[in-house]
């Protein structure tokens, strides 16, 4: 099935009411973007898409297993996610134009028949992982060995830029020499 047919929201043809939509995201669906701080997991998402009112509401409920990595040993973990995400339809004849900056808002030209929603099952799971996710979080133990490579990789770094001396200085020196 091409993206299209799947995360398109016909709404044109649907009741004045409210409809609920089901997902399943699955760890292909977020590899999509290989640079994905998600890399595995299974996400259900239920949409409820409000068209009794206008401006129309997309109501997104996500919960699921995610897996990404530790914040400290980079060992990759599964932690839980969820959320809430509320985004009103507003129509708009230059919607291509807008800016869509606020994700509260989408704003949709009235000649297009459908709602596409793939960003939003993408971005929203994102917005749900907690902001430290590290071992202990799941019970587990950062990778000892890691941690140490890490600490002496600081300390290295820490020496480097200790000997590097003041730039100003190194200009002064300059111009001790050409004299
Ligand atoms: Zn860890």
């Amino acid at each position: 099935m091409s993206k299209q047919e799947t995360y398109n929201i016909p709404y044109i043809g649907l009741k004045r009411e409210v409809h609920t939509f089901n997902y399943q995201l699955d760890g292909k669906f977020f590899k999509k973007d290989e640079y994905s701080l998600i890399q595995d997991g299974k996400v259900d998402v239920k949409l409820i898409f409000d068209k009794s009112n206008t401006p129309y509401i997309l109501d997104f409920d996500i919960r699921g297993i995610i897996q990404t990595n530790c914040d400290r040993c980079t060992t990759a973990i599964d932690i839980p996610i969820q959320g809430n995400y509320k985004v009103y339809v507003k129509f708009d004849q230059n919607a291509e134009d807008i800016e869509d900056e606020d994700m509260e808002i989408l704003f949709l030209h009235p000649e297009n028949p459908v709602i596409d929603i793939e960003t939003y099952l993408y971005d929203f799971p994102l917005l749900s992982i907690p902001y430290s996710k590290v071992c202990e979080d799941v019970g587990l133990t950062c990778d000892p060995e890691f941690l140490k490579y890490i600490q002496r990789e600081n300390e290295e770094k820490l020496k480097e830029t200790e000997n590097i001396p003041d730039p100003r200085w190194a200009e002064l020196n300059k111009l001790k020499d050409l004299k």
